[in-house]
């Protein structure tokens, strides 16, 4: 391999990135983003940057003479704009072009937006910049969506003051991800506080004083927030005949072509732990998944399916909420440990026969890291969960 370029400057690109140089790729390796940043983290965008509780200085990935180490062709800036798959080469928006033996596309998704000028997203720092400028006691903020980022910016919003309505099209938000009885707990979070939510609403557009929802009731606000989820972005590869589908379309060694690997959010590859495809949009996946494309594209005799059990965090008001597995699509939820009225409890996810899943809300790490094992091993239900009379 003598030419190796990485397209996203995030954190699946940049595990990539040190990945490569720590298992001896000594070769040109060209890491290319769109922001102008070094590589910065986003979960404290929606929490500790928002909150003001931390400056920007602290969001960064690698201090820059640590990016220095890794000897880096770094082309901030600069976006991708296709791709050559036969040619191998990148094509890059200031019109040079980035050749390459092998690539990894860690090109990250952005926000679904809304009809209508003027509503914030929150996916980069610049996004994250802008809300918390507007953020003070007294401002009608509107978020559409009640989904963990709008959750999580909801409540940073409540804290400082702000009149909030939460407008969400579901009947109980997250009941898709986690399951009803558990969204419907971390619906009560906001309700107890004030926040005004408000479930099975749909909205047509932005409008300049706050939003119409479907059934034309203006709904009105000082500044809105648009949280409906996030698109791949795969719009640079729509020549290249690479599949893309709701995501970059992998095999389970999260290769899409030839020595053409993607990690991070824009991947969907076909996890073998889980018999199924799947795009996760969670930060340890990202960097884990980076470090995987590389070590696969670095060793193709080598090469290892990516099979991890998820994990994810949330911070929502008091609220610390982590989870393992696959939830989606699951058939059942059990409470085996604490209580959903307390908002101190641990979850369990059966999907066919086996677990699949495990959310805690409130309990130090080690009680839903112990489920972390029953999934990566695809423990039968009905001999790891303990019938409903024996649950603590
Ligand atoms: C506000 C917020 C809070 C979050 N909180 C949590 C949390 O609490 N827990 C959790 O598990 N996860 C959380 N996440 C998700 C987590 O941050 C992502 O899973 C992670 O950032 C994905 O990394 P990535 O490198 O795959 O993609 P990204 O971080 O999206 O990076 C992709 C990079 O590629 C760039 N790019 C896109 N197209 C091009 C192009 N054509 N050319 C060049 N560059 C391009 C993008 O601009 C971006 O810089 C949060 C995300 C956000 C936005």
């Amino acid at each position: 391999m003598n030419r190796i370029v990485v397209v996203g400057a995030s954190a699946a690109g940049l595990a990539a990135a040190e990945t490569l140089r720590r298992e001896g790729y000594e070769g040109p390796l060209t890491l290319v983003g769109d922001e102008p940043h070094l590589p910065y983290d986003r979960p404290p965008l929606s929490k500790q940057l928002l909150a003001s509780e931390w400056e920007q200085d602290r969001l960064e990935l690698r201090r820059s003479e640590d990016l220095a180490a890794l000897d880096l062709d770094l082309r901030l800036g600069v976006e991708a704009t296709g791709l050559d798959v036969a040619g191998r080469r990148v094509l890059l928006a200031d019109g040079s072009e980035a050749p390459y033996d092998g690539l990894v596309v860690a090109t990250g998704v952005r926000p679904r937006r809304l009809p209508g000028e003027g509503a914030h997203v929150l996916r980069t720092l610049n996004d994250a910049l802008t809300l918390r400028e507007r953020l003070e006691p007294g401002l009608r903020l509107v978020v559409v969506g009640a989904g963990f980022l709008g959750a999580e910016a909801a409540a940073v919003a409540w804290r400082l003051g702000a009149r909030v309505t939460v407008l969400e099209p579901a009947a109980v938000p997250l009941a898709h991800a986690v399951g009803e009885e558990v969204g419907r707990v971390l619906s009560r979070a906001h309700l107890d506080r004030g926040v005004d939510l408000r479930c099975g609403v749909t909205v047509a557009e932005v409008t300049e004083d706050g939003v119409r929802l479907g059934d034309g009731e203006i709904v009105e606000a000082d500044e809105v927030l648009v949280a409906i989820g996030s698109v791949p972005n795969t719009d640079w590869l729509a020549d290249s005949g690479l599949a893309v589908g709701d995501g970059v379309v992998c095999d389970e060694y999260l290769e899409a072509a030839r020595n053409v690997y993607a990690a991070g959010d824009v991947a969907r590859w076909y996890n073998p732990l889980f018999g199924t495809s799947m795009r996760i949009e969670h930060r340890t996946n990202a960097a884990e998944q980076g470090m995987a494309a590389a070590r696969n594209l670095l060793r193709p005799d080598a090469r290892k399916p990516f099979a991890p059990v998820p994990y994810f965090w949330s911070d929502q008001y008091d609220m610390k909420i982590q989870a393992y597995g696959f939830l989606r699509g699951h058939d059942e939820v059990a409470v085996v440990e604490g209580d959903l009225a307390e908002r101190r409890f641990v979850a369990v996810y059966r999907t066919g026969d086996r677990v699949s899943g495990a959310l805690a809300v409130g309990m130090p790490p080690k009680a839903v890291r112990l489920w972390r094992q029953a999934i990566a091993t695809g423990a039968l239900w009905d001999e790891s969960v303990p019938a409903p009379a024996q649950r603590s």
